[in-house]
């Protein structure tokens, strides 16, 4: 906090513009600002930065900390993108946080910065189609509990889910930044699908259903220079009152110039991020940024001497959170191929290395741009981009080299749930029409969906999920918000009460080092159980491990020794205590021997043994990180044997199922049978 500031009084800022003129004069403020100050700045770090940097991992209690800074460093900023993305279901799956409460937290103490989230139109925070009445809902609460400006996007730019998530954002009162996804090349004379003319023709339809402000979303960092200057110029000569804010990734390299010169080209805002943050998968530098136009007549505001307290402090959280740091050291043009958005390339990444295929990483990347050219080149961005994600992993377990064999043999292929409910149209529909045959030969007989997904889903009955949630979940207190995040991910909410359930205290309160990696002996950290209540733990031994799975451990609480007796959930221990899993290996000789296609967890067992069933039903149904597999009966006949059950672990190869084949029926499939997937 600068020396001659009050740090209980955060300065007069932009939300203070949004607060007193609405969205509407906030965006003519913006627009005259643009003409006589300069550029805006958006700082993403509490947001895509930390999501494409280190699989969203940051937790609320480092962003509080920078917090009372921020409001007096950045007083000028745009905005803080902070909120949704991946950020809402991490935090309750992995940090084991509640997202609203960080929501509410941050904006009391950086009470004069627009907030910002990034809200997925029709998908809200997830990664399926919701119904109406939660994504509406969902935005209400939203715009309660702090966020101002609302970056609406569709995974495939298809303009009916745009309007639908433009009108909620609108219900609720907040700036609407109707958001055009970028991708291909528009510099490129040879392409033919993304093109100028496409984007413009998308950004008309947004500012005539009233949008408060463009976006141009370059999630994989595609947006060259000259593409920017040519786009971002031809939208500011189209549209001489709209806001345009520019959101792009430094995967190549090259965002800094990308963004200097979106902002020369017109723009009004332009996202980076604290530079301890920035580069390679995330946002440029916005030290880069503001020393740049520094006294030009694009001046950020921002006084660069003023960041340094800023970047220090972020270098130094950073270092916690290393085990989920993104391995890309370096930027990497060969993005200008696989198009991967900047997050989902270290979450690839991350889950490619624990389903056992990091080796196979340089495979995924080529698979994820034949999966891409199977899928026939379509907008990739969450959930999209999970599709083709999920595609190229399925592609490189199954050794299927290209997008031709995939298409060859799409009909007998156990394809992940998440690409069939995309060609049947469950997330939009993508620019040009789905690809055939590929769509005809998976969906097969199962039903599309021709309009709006959400049109067709039954509302969600929130009295009903509330009295669901209280039964389940004995004794605790089901909020409106807990209600929201159920609605979104009910087993990742479900898990989430169990884990609160569990331990008496919040586990929020841990000091980041604490609640990442265990203790070394004798270290010590200090929580704050309370506001002011702060007690100094130090780790001292642990005892055996008792026949229970129970061990007891030693440590001292402000300088007095305590014992508390807790589970060893630690996997190499528990071996002692339960059975060993080792399982079978499918037989790749025989066609009724059905191995997992991929590492993973059985969530569903269809399969009966002594019942009949026939080729391409589902036998279980896998589940790997975010990936959902159903695998199908290679053959028809009769089920002899189910090697799981639900919860199992189980890794590529592993014995699910032996079907004894009826006569002919391994004829039928004698082709797939030394592919332990093929169905
Ligand atoms: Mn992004």
């Amino acid at each position: 906090i600068p020396r001659n500031a009050d740090p209980n009084i955060a300065p007069a800022g932009w939300r203070n513009v949004l607060l007193e003129r609405g969205p509407e004069g906030w965006a003519a403020a913006v627009r005259e600002h643009r003409e006589s100050r300069g550029v805006l700045l958006t700082d993403t770090s509490m947001r895509d930065a930390h999501q494409s940097l280190i699989a969203t991992r940051m937790r609320t209690h480092d962003m509080l900390k920078a917090a009372p800074a921020t409001a007096h460093i950045l007083q000028n900023a745009g905005s803080l993108e902070m909120w949704g993305g991946a950020t809402f279901d991490v935090a309750l799956r992995f940090l084991h946080e509640c997202p609203w409460k960080r929501l509410e937290l941050l904006r009391e103490k950086i009470p004069n910065i627009p907030f910002q989230m990034l809200l997925r139109g029709a998908n809200a925070v997830g990664y399926t189609t919701y119904a109406d009445n939660v994504v509406n809902e969902f935005v209400l609460e939203a715009r309660r509990a702090g966020v101002d400006i609302f970056r609406v996007f569709d995974s495939l730019n298809d303009i009916d889910q745009l309007k639908f998530g433009m009108d909620a954002v609108r219900a609720a009162d907040g700036v609407i930044e109707g958001t055009i996804c970028y991708t291909g090349d528009v510099t490129n004379p040879a392409g033919t699908k993304y093109t100028l003319d496409y984007y413009l023709n998308l950004a008309d339809q947004l500012v005539a259903h009233g949008t408060h402000a463009l976006a141009i979303k370059d999630m994989a960092g595609l947006l060259k220079p000259r593409a920017a200057t040519l786009l971002i110029g031809a939208l500011r000569e189209r549209f001489p009152d709209v806001p345009i804010h520019v959101h792009t990734h430094d995967t190549a390299g090259t965002a800094v110039a990308t963004q200097l010169a979106a902002a020369a080209a017109g723009a009004d805002i332009v996202d980076c991020c604290i530079d301890s943050m920035s580069g390679t998968t995330s946002q440029p530098s916005m030290g880069a940024i503001v020393h740049s136009l520094h006294g030009t007549e694009l001046d950020t505001g921002i006084n660069p001497e003023s960041l340094l307290p800023l970047i220090d402090y972020w270098d130094g959280t950073m270092q916690l959170y290393s085990p989920f740091m993104s391995t890309l050291r370096s930027p990497s043009s060969e993005v200008y191929y696989h198009e991967m958005p900047g997050g989902q390339y270290t979450n690839l990444k991350f889950q490619a290395q624990s389903l056992g295929l990091g080796s196979e990483w340089n495979k995924v990347k080529n698979a994820y741009a034949a999966a891409n050219r199977a899928l026939g080149d379509i907008v990739k961005v969450t959930p999209s981009s999970k599709v083709v994600g999920d595609l190229a992993q399925f592609m490189v377990s199954n050794a299927i080299e290209d997008e031709h064999t995939l298409v060859e043999r799409a009909e007998s292929l156990s394809l992940p749930s998440s690409v069939v409910e995309f060609l049947q149209g469950h997330i939009g529909h993508p620019v040009g029409g789905f690809p055939e045959p590929l769509r005809s030969r998976v969906v097969k007989d199962k039903p599309v969906i021709d309009g709006r997904p959400g049109a067709s889903l039954a509302p969600v009955n929130m009295n009903d999920l509330h009295t669901a949630l209280r039964e389940k979940h004995e004794g605790c207190k089901i909020t409106h918000r807990d209600l929201l995040s159920a609605a979104m991910y009910p087993k990742v909410f479900d898990e989430y009460k169990a884990f609160q359930g569990l331990y008496s205290k919040d586990v929020a309160s841990l000091p980041t080092r604490a609640f990442l990696a265990p203790l070394d002996v004798d270290e010590d950290v200090d929580v704050e159980l309370s506001q002011g209540n702060v007690v100094h733990i130090k780790y001292k031994a642990k005892g055996e491990l008792q026949p229970n799975g129970m061990r007891e451990v030693f440590f001292e609480a402000n300088g007095i020794p305590r014992v508390v007796e807790v589970r060893d959930t630690n996997k190499a221990d528990a071996g002692k205590t339960s059975k060993l899993q080792i399982r079978e290996k499918a037989d790749t000789s025989d066609v009724g021997s059905v191995a997992s296609p991929m590492s993973g967890e059985v969530i569903d067992v269809k399969a009966k043994p002594g019942t009949s069933v026939k080729a391409g039903e589902t036998l279980v149904v896998l589940s790997a990180m975010k990936m959902e597999t159903s695998v199908a009966a290679p053959c028809s006949g009769t089920i002899k044997h189910v090697a799981v059950i639900k919860g199992d672990q189980v890794d590529a190869g592993d014995l699910l199922v032996s079907i004894n084949a009826v006569d002919g029926a391994a004829e039928e499939t004698a082709e797939g049978a030394a592919e332990p997937v093929s169905a």
